[in-house]
C-alpha cells in the first residue's frame, strides 16, 4: 500500500498557555478521548512534570517505566514510552517528577529545541504503513520553558485553552509572541489552531462578557464550543478517567465531543484550502 509521504505524519497539536489552571491538561485528556471516539488514532504526550494527564488517564506512578523524561534525554523513543489507556485508540506518554530537570540537562545541546519533533518524526508507521497515530496531542507545561519550545517546535498547531475569568487575555499576548519567535527560528509551519473557552459559567455574567472579548481580540480563531464549567469534568481525573468515560451525557463530556468535531472540521478546511 502506497502512502502518500504528506499523509504519513500525525497532525501534532500543543495545548499551551503558561497559566496554570486554564483547563490545559483536562483538554488534552478530554479531547483526546473524543478524537478517539471518533476513530481518530491519538497519543497525548504528558510535557508537564506534574503528570496531571497521566494520573487523570489512570497511569500509576509506577507503570510510568519510561517517560517523557527518557524522550526528551534521546536515552529511549516515544514509542517506547507510549502506553496504552482504557480508551481504545488513545495512548498516553507519561511525565513524571524527573522532568523537572531535563531543561538543564539539555541546555548545552544544539538540538535542545528540536527533541520531541525528532522523537514524533521518529515514530513507527502501523502495520499497514500509515502513521501510528492520527493526532498527537501535547499537554504544555504552566511556562514558556523549554519544554513549551519543544512542543512549539514539534507542532503543526497551537491550541489555546482560556479560562472564562477576568485575567483571561493575560499573559495571551507574550504567548502570541513566543508562537512568533518559534515560527521564524525553528518552526515556519507553526500556526494557532484556535481558542479554546473553558470553565464557562452562565450564571456569571462576567463568564459572557470575557467570552464577548476574547471574540474581539481572536475573531475567528475562537473556536464556537464553550466548555462548560461541569464538576463532572474536575471529579473524573480522581477516578483515573477521562470525563467522557466516567459520565458521557454531562455537559462537559459533550462539549469535548462538539470540540473534538469542530476540529475536525477545521482540519478538512485546512486541507482543502
Ligand atoms: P492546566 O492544565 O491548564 O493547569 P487543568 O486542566 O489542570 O489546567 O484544570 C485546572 C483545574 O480546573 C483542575 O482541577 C480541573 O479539574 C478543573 N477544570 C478544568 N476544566 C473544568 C471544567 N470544564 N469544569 C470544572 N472544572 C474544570
Ligand atoms: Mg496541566
Amino acid at each position: 500500500l502506497h502512502v502518500p509521504s504528506c499523509c504519513s505524519l500525525p497532525r501534532v497539536l500543543a495545548l499551551a498557555n503558561q497559566k496554570g489552571g486554564v483547563g490545559k491538561t483536562t483538554t488534552a485528556i478530554n479531547l483526546g478521548t473524543a478524537l478517539a471516539a471518533i476513530g481518530e488514532r491519538v497519543l497525548i504526550i504528558d510535557l508537564d512534570p506534574q503528570g496531571n494527564a497521566s494520573t487523570g488517564l489512570g497511569i500509576d506512578r509506577k507503570s510510568r517505566r519510561v517517560s517523557t523524561y527518557d524522550v526528551m534525554t534521546a536515552t529511549a523513543t516515544l514509542q517506547a514510552a507510549a502506553l496504552q489507556t482504557a480508551v481504545p485508540g488513545l495512548a498516553v506518554a507519561p511525565s513524571t517528577l524527573d522532568l523537572l530537570g531535563v531543561e538543564l540537562e539539555i541546555a548545552a545541546h544544539r538540538d535542545r529545541a528540536q527533541r520531541l519533533s525528532a522523537a514524533i518524526k521518529a515514530l513507527p508507521p502501523d502495520e499497514d504503513g500509515r502513521p501510528a497515530y492520527s493526532y498527537v496531542l501535547i499537554d504544555c507545561p504552566p511556562s514558556l520553558n523549554l519544554l513549551t519550545i519543544n512542543a512549539l517546535t514539534a507542532a503543526d498547531a497551537v491550541l489555546v485553552p482560556l479560562q472564562c475569568e477576568f485575567f483571561a487575555l493575560e499573559g495571551l499576548s507574550q504567548l502570541l509572541r513566543t508562537v512568533e519567535q518559534v515560527r521564524s527560528a525553528l518552526n515556519p509551519r507553526l500556526t494557532i489552531h484556535g481558542v479554546v473557552l473553558t470553565m464557562f459559567d452562565p450564571r456569571n455574567n462576567l463568564s459572557g462578557q470575557v467570552v464577548a472579548d476574547v471574540r474581539q481580540f481572536m475573531g475567528s480563531k475562537v473556536y464556537e464550543t464553550i466548555i462548560p464549567r461541569n464538576v463532572r469534568v474536575s471529579e473524573a481525573p480522581s477516578h483515573g478517567k477521562p470525563v467522557l468515560l466516567y459520565d458521557l451525557k454531562c455537559a462537559g463530556a459533550q462539549a469535548y465531543l462538539k470540540l473534538a468535531s469542530e476540529i475536525i472540521q477545521r482540519e478538512k478546511t485546512l486541507r482543502a484550502a
